[in-house]
């Protein structure tokens, strides 16, 4: 059975699972340049602009390690989680992003852990998967982005801007 495949938020990243093409989406502003992510697509946040168009724009695909932590535990109310569910450690990173000088949160790729990363090192956005829904509830595939450590050909993990 084929799945539906739908963003967990729609227009903040391209759609597809060829990793080379993913991007995240913000726009940015034609009067003064500034780049925002979340997209804004009403008015540019900069208190010094006095306003622009504002047009879509792919992000850099890859930034530098800012921070990174990981969640061990299920939140408390009100977020909502399955508490007969395992609950699933996961962890965020935080990523500059230089050209666009803005830090951009995502969950790390499944098997990446806090012990692969170090504050700095590069990190690629790739496509990743948030949940995915029962069969019976339509089998919807929800999308989202993760950061993944950039790695070499022989798999070591790379530091420093690329
Ligand atoms: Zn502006």
């Amino acid at each position: 059975m084929s799945r539906t495949r739908t963003p967990v938020v729609a227009g903040w990243f391209t759609e597809g699972t060829v990793e080379k093409d993913f991007r995240l989406l913000g726009t940015r502003c034609c009067a003064c340049s500034s780049v925002f992510f979340p997209r804004q697509d009403t008015f540019c946040r900069n208190p010094g602009c006095t306003g622009g168009e504002l047009v879509e724009v792919p992000l850099s695909r890859r930034g530098t390690v800012w921070s990174y932590t990981d969640g061990r535990y299920r939140p408390p109310a009100p977020y909502i989680s399955d508490p007969d569910a395992p609950w699933e450690p996961y962890v965020l990173i935080a990523v500059e992003l230089a050209a666009e000088r803005m830090v951009v949160l995502g969950q790390a790729a499944p098997g990446v852990g806090i012990g692969d990363l170090t504050v700095g090192m590069t990190v690629e956005v790739v496509p990743g998967v948030l949940n995915e829904d029962a069969p019976q509830g339509g089998g919807t595939v929800w999308t989202t982005w993760h950061w993944r450590p950039v790695t070499t050909a022989t798999g070591a993990a790379q530091g420093g801007a690329a």
